[in-house]
């Protein structure tokens, strides 16, 4: 499985050690809690639905998980980010949730992004970008409004090709 990788820059020379010119490590935590979204999404899969996953992450655990239902409950605005901001709020007993992270495989469409700048929350971390409706710099940058009174610090690429495959094989599978 691939694995999102940063690479650091050049550190200055200190102490008369030469550190290396490139280093690369894993930011395992990303992968980890994107897997958590991704294990949502698949249950999405299995489900008939469209396979999105997100979970909500606060104070290094997992407070919130959803995955799309828009077909089980009839209901176009039960997206996997709508059910797992709602289910965080509900666990943390507050309205807003600042110092939070949402992590979701696919980029939040105009309605998610807005109610993820109403929730105050502090990051988001995505997998694939959606060209057709990401409102994530994609199609809109809602996330980043200059107008809005809350801005969101975004990264996109975070298990890319799994939650774009998921994706493609679901259509695939519905095309027949
Ligand atoms: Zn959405």
């Amino acid at each position: 499985m691939a694995q999102w990788i940063e690479r650091r820059p050049t550190e200055p020379k200190v102490g008369g050690s030469t550190p290396p010119r490139r280093t690369f490590y894993v930011l395992d935590k990303h992968v980890k809690y994107m897997r958590e979204a991704l294990k949502e999404a698949q249950k999405a899969f299995e489900e008939d639905e469209v396979p999105v996953g997100a979970v909500v992450v606060y104070e290094d655990k997992i407070i919130a998980r959803g995955h799309n239902q828009v077909e089980r409950l009839s209901d176009p605005t039960a997206h996997a980010e709508m059910l797992a901001l709602t289910s965080a709020a509900n666990f943390l007993r507050t309205k807003w949730l600042n110092g939070a992270s949402l992590y979701v495989t696919i980029e939040p469409c105009s309605m998610c992004a807005g109610a993820l700048v109403l929730s105050r929350i502090k990051n988001l971390y995505f997998g694939a970008k959606d060209p057709k409706t990401g409102a994530c710099g994609s199609v809109l940058n809602i996330i980043n409004h200059k107008k809005l009174n809350h801005r969101i610090k975004a990264k996109s690429g975070i298990l890319e090709k799994e939650s774009s495959l998921l994706l493609k094989e679901f259509f695939r599978k519905k095309r027949g």
